[in-house]
């Protein structure tokens, strides 16, 4: 039998029970090693032994980015120094920066459900990973690549950006996997196209971390590189890192690691769990966390749950993309609009590429107007401009219930970027 990083759980009532196990652990264990949590749960009029069922999830206190910015630059710390051996933090000004302490249990526990993200991809030890993301405080490289040591397969820390080495790299090396952000991957697909090495190399997955990829941008990295599979992994600091899920080969959605934290999905202004495939707030609870457990953390980033079994069979749940942060919501006219919805219009429309802006402006009449930059698909004549503008202004107002202009530009001609390329402008002060 090989290794697996999979759940020793067999069935849904399995998962649940080590769920209840891991609820309880975690309340007690923040109860004991935290001021703070403690604090909350005494204000919330709920102690550790109430926790009975999955059920009472629903009487703990949520916590917050605030909770995490507050106590800088060692925040909800459940555990003495000696037991911290990593820290990890998110960008921002000091002070509103997140610092997260990691003990060697939650190193290894977050490499062994690494190893199980490559494990989804059906990566074999056979494999060559090059691993194009940042090392260090900021962002978990090393998870990617302890993750894949503890797989099996040979990790090539290439670090991000200097497409010259990358492509060095994957022609020397044939390296068969690349690890980076999905505007990442499309530099390199147009980097491998513009040099004509496609044939000097063997990549055949991509595994995209830390930003949204649009349906577009992978259509043409697929066309450009002709890969078999293009994951999404989803991650965020608080939450250990990169690696908290991934979705299988059949690409029905993100199979999250539930036996390492419950996932709510959430109205965010009513916290109020919203009907089972409805888009809400990702609400996390971790399960054995130990230098600090998240208790209901508001995560902010939007997403829904997929019903039903996948043909793979997994009993790990799924939950779809990010489709945005319920801070990038666009109030335009009334109407709440997220990034993510523009993405989804844009890339059912042939004749357009991957990168498009999107533009709010007041005018004088007082009045909000949105406009829509987007490029043109490569070797799209500019004579079609009126008849594309047409059926992305019909589409957009058809799916988002929105009026907005066009302005088709050419192919190439919108920054990219190795990190998250900006895509909403809002001038409207
Ligand atoms: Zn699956």
């Amino acid at each position: 039998m090989p290794k697996t990083f999979m759940p020793a759980m067999k069935t849904g009532e399995e998962l649940k029970k080590h769920q209840l196990r891991g609820l309880q652990w975690t309340v007690k264990h923040a109860s004991n090693g935290c001021s703070t949590y403690r604090q909350k749960m005494d204000a919330a009029g709920v102690q550790p032994v109430d926790i009975q069922s999955l059920d009472d999830l629903k009487r703990l206190p949520f916590t917050t980015a605030m909770d995490l910015q507050e106590g800088y630059p060692f925040p909800l710390l459940s555990v003495p120094f000696d037991k911290v051996v990593r820290i990890h933090a998110s960008s921002g000004t000091t002070g509103k920066r997140k610092v997260l302490c990691y003990t060697q249990k939650d190193i290894d526990d977050w490499t062994h459900f690494f190893a199980r993200c490559y494990e989804m991809a059906r990566l074999t030890a056979e494999d060559r990973v090059q691993i194009a993301v940042g090392y260090g405080v900021w962002t978990a490289g090393i998870s990617f690549q302890m993750g894949c040591e503890a797989f099996g397969a040979m990790a090539v820390p290439a670090g991000p950006g200097n497409l010259d080495m990358q492509c060095e790299f994957l022609m020397d090396f044939q390296s068969t996997v690349m690890c980076c952000t999905a505007s990442m991957g499309l530099l390199m697909a147009e980097e491998v196209n513009r040099r004509g090495i496609r044939n000097k190399i063997s990549m055949k997955k991509m595994i995209f971390g830390s930003e949204r990829s649009s349906d577009a941008m992978r259509d043409r990295i697929r066309e450009l590189l002709g890969v078999e599979h293009m994951f999404d992994i989803p991650g965020m600091t608080e939450l250990y890192g990169p690696g908290t899920g991934l979705d299988c080969i059949y690409h029905t959605g993100i199979h999250y690691w539930a036996d390492y934290y419950i996932l709510e999905i959430l109205d965010p202004d009513t916290l109020e769990p919203v009907p089972e495939g409805e888009t809400g707030e990702m609400v996390v609870t971790t399960l054995q966390k130990e230098g600090v457990p998240l208790i209901r953390y508001r995560t902010r980033d939007l997403t829904r749950l997929l019903p039903g079994p996948c043909p793979c069979g997994s009993i790990l749940p799924r939950h779809d993309r990010i489709l945005g942060r319920s801070d990038d919501m666009i109030i335009f006219r009334a109407v709440n609009i997220y990034p993510g919805q523009v993405d989804h219009v844009l890339s059912g429309i042939e004749g357009i590429g991957s990168e498009y802006q999107i533009i709010l402006d007041r005018k004088k009449d007082g009045k909000d107007y949105m406009t829509l930059k987007v490029e043109r698909g490569q070797g799209i004549d500019k004579g079609l401009d009126p008849e594309l503008s047409q059926k992305i202004g019909a589409e957009i107002k058809k799916q988002i219930l929105v009026s907005v202009g066009l302005e088709l530009v050419d192919y190439g001609t919108l920054p990219r970027s190795e990190r998250k390329s900006k895509r909403v402008f809002d001038n409207r002060g």
